[in-house]
């Protein structure tokens, strides 16, 4: 008995052993806080998947939109707000903006990364602890998932397949571990990816999601701008892509003009788990 468990502490204590002895360009982090992630067991089941996808190609890169989704049990106009959390250099988040959407009572669909969840851990229980929000994926470290290393508006990307898979279930894991839900959807940094990556979102239990609506928020503009932009894309089932880790883009000011039109027009608010796809 004892002999049996002196066994496995020793099995455990090398595999520990192993996993940091490799460099961390094969981990595929070179980010040191995130090494703790890499466990035996995560390492074995991402052999796995690399096997299952080793024959398989690129595919088409792209910005991908989701299809439009039907409203469970009805027809009327939802829309669904999404805003990322991209992590970075960014600390913190507009926190007035999220007391915004909970005085009007609109709920959102919040994409995280693992690098702004480090950063704010307290802002992070809270959010998922509030019904109004979903918490969904937006990668570990923030890179866009190319299986071949392709990149977009100067954003990093993944290097590989296995950097793909790292950075959509580790932080899937992370997320779990933190709130007891895994997400079910996925969005890549910048919103590009490639087919394989959806595939492989696909094999790891979640949708990739793009947007319908671009808010234009990253790209600098006027809150009359996002305003703008967001009214005329707006139409059922539609994805508005926002952020809510720059407290200093106008996107507050933007919802402001907006929503009352829009529930002028109509439209109500959902999180991305209360659509279904037709
Ligand atoms: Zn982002």
């Amino acid at each position: 008995m004892l002999n049996a468990s002196l066994k496995k502490i020793a099995a455990a204590g090398l595999l520990l052993l192993l996993a940091s002895a490799l460099p961390a360009r094969e981990r595929g982090d070179e980010h040191e806080a995130f090494d703790s992630h890499y466990t035996g067991d995560y390492l074995a089941f991402k052999k796995r998947i690399l096997e299952e996808f080793r024959r398989a190609g690129p595919g088409r890169f792209s910005e991908f939109s989701r299809r439009s989704r039907a409203e469970k049990g009805g027809d009327h106009k939802v829309l669904a707000f999404t805003f990322d959390a991209c992590g970075g250099r960014n600390d913190g988040y507009d926190r007035k903006l999220i007391a915004y959407l909970r005085r009007e009572q609109i709920p959102a669909t919040l994409f995280v990364t693992g690098l702004w969840i480090d950063k704010n851990r307290e802002a992070f229980a809270e959010l998922a602890e509030d019904p109004l929000f979903e918490i969904e994926n937006h990668g570990l470290l923030h890179r866009l998932c190319s299986t071949e290393g392709r990149m977009k508006y100067g954003v990093r990307s993944t290097r590989g397949l296995g950097d793909v898979i790292d950075e959509m279930e580790l932080n899937a894991r992370k997320i779990a571990g933190l709130t007891g839900r895994r997400p079910v959807f996925f969005r890549s940094a910048t919103a590009y990816t490639d087919d394989l990556s959806l595939k492989v979102a696909q094999r790891l239990g979640m949708e990739v999601v793009g947007y319908d609506v671009l808010s234009g928020d990253a790209a600098r503009s006027s809150a009359k701008k996002i305003s703008r932009n967001i009214l005329g894309g707006a139409r059922h089932g539609a994805v508005v892509i926002m952020h809510f880790n720059h407290p200093e883009w106008p996107v507050l000011q933007a919802l402001e003009r907006a929503v009352p039109e829009l529930r002028r027009r109509g439209f109500s608010f959902g999180k991305l788990e209360d659509f279904t796809v037709k």
